[in-house]
């Protein structure tokens, strides 16, 4: 029976862990759930799941959830310690990182610290912590499993060790993108797109800012940094190729012309459930894949005039240091804006362009360093939207 601690748990990802806990429960047990502000979507899990411990982002939403639970043994908690207390508490075998954003560098990397199998669904994190992340995973021996399905193809296409999957003979990594709503659309036609076509994904039911990122590309660019650290490469190495199907959720190609491929049903519980079993597998109830009904797999390169992000966070890996740091907190607060009809949806890129090429980057030495940068770029962020000054 494994202990799971699941950051973000009435998220989509978070959804989907449950669905595979529910599937499983001779296997798995939900000891302990977070949530930022949903109170009456953790009312219901507590009730089904009854977690011992639960974190809220706030003291309100704790009290208020509170009272919904009367009836429960569970305890109820609120605010940041306690998140990285859930995340390490002796009870927990796994610890899901499934918060959205920035906000899910700190518990993950208590549950790191700890020694947790850690599923990795925050990928922001892990771009803008960096090499100081994979060098906490490697220092307390803690197995890392990407939860972010192309990471997790890759994961899958790559030679398995008792330690993990690991790189060896490889020439380029193949990590594919949907392409999103706007693929085929013109710069004229995404001028003025809205938060509600911009969130309408044609493959995945995903969060609303991971739907934007998708959207802009700047899901890709970040997984392309996602991509280096976890699986200690260049952007040189790695070949994004744009696959509207999102069947192949990522290929690695070999020395020797071999291409290795994992596909599927575009769903998230396929990559959770490969990530809370490895080495082993489990049934998800997800429908078998059907190449007769899919008919034809389709590839193209991405477009980078009209989807600048990929460009820029590749700028930034190679700018290094605090950059990474500087343009995932810059695509935050603009991602966050367009939400609230601040900015226009080919705004977010120019905003993040335009903070990235004003960051002084630094070197990221501790940990406190990547806060320093994120709380910087956020302030620079916030005064250029609200200057509207975007070039
Ligand atoms: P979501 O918006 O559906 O859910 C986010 C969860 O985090 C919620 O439980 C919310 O309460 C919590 N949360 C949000 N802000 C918080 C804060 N400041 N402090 C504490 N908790 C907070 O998001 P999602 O789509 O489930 O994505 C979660 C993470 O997984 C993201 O990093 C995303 O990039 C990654 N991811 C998601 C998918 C997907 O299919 N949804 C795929 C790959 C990776
Ligand atoms: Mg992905």
């Amino acid at each position: 029976m494994q202990g799971i601690c699941l950051l973000g748990a009435t998220g989509s990802i978070g959804q989907s862990t449950l669905d595979i806990i529910a599937q499983h429960p001779d296997k798995f047990s939900l000891i302990s759930a977070s949530a930022n502000e949903s109170v009456a979507k953790m009312a219901e899990i507590c009730h089904r799941f009854k977690p011992q411990r639960v974190v809220m982002g706030t003291e309100k939403a704790r009290d208020e959830l509170a009272l919904l639970c009367v009836d429960l043994p569970t305890s109820f908690e609120w605010g940041s310690d306690a998140l990285d207390s859930i995340a390490s508490d002796s009870a927990v075998d796994q610890v899901m990182a499934a918060i959205m954003g920035f906000a899910g560098l700190k518990p993950t990397l208590a549950g790191i610290r700890a020694g947790k199998r850690t599923l990795l669904a925050n990928k922001e994190s892990l771009v803008t912590a960096g090499k100081l992340f994979m060098d906490e995973v490697t220092r307390h021996n803690v197995v890392l499993l990407p939860i972010d399905s192309e990471h997790n193809a890759i994961y899958q296409s790559l030679p398995q060790t008792s330690q993990g999957a690991h790189k060896k003979d490889i020439s380029k990594i193949l990590l594919t993108a949907s392409g999103a709503p706007f693929r085929t659309w013109s710069l004229d036609e995404m001028s003025s797109v809205t938060p509600e076509q911009a969130c309408k994904h044609p493959n995945w039911s995903m969060g609303q800012k991971i739907s934007i990122d998708s959207a802009t590309l700047m899901n890709k660019g970040l997984e392309l940094i996602e991509a280096c650290w976890l699986f200690d490469v260049t952007p040189n190495d790695v070949e994004v190729v744009v696959h509207p199907e999102s069947i192949i959720h990522s290929m690695v190609s070999y020395r020797d012309g071999s291409v290795i491929a994992q596909m599927g049903n575009p769903d998230m519980k396929i990559p959770i459930a490969y990530g809370m079993t490895w080495p082993d597998r489990i049934e998800t109830q997800v429908d078998p894949l059907n190449l007769v009904d899919v008919t034809r797999l389709n590839f193209e390169a991405p477009d980078l005039t009209r989807f600048p992000n990929l460009q820029l966070a590749a700028d930034a890996w190679f700018a290094g240091g605090s950059a990474m740091a500087a343009l995932n907190a810059a695509n935050e607060v603009a991602v966050d804006a367009f939400l609230k009809r601040k900015i226009s949806f080919l705004d977010i890129a120019r905003f993040n362009e335009k903070v990235l090429s004003s960051t002084n980057v630094v070197a990221i030495d501790v940990i406190e360093d990547v806060f320093e940068a994120d709380a910087q770029a956020r302030s620079l962020a916030q005064k250029y939207i609200s200057d509207g000054s975007v070039s």
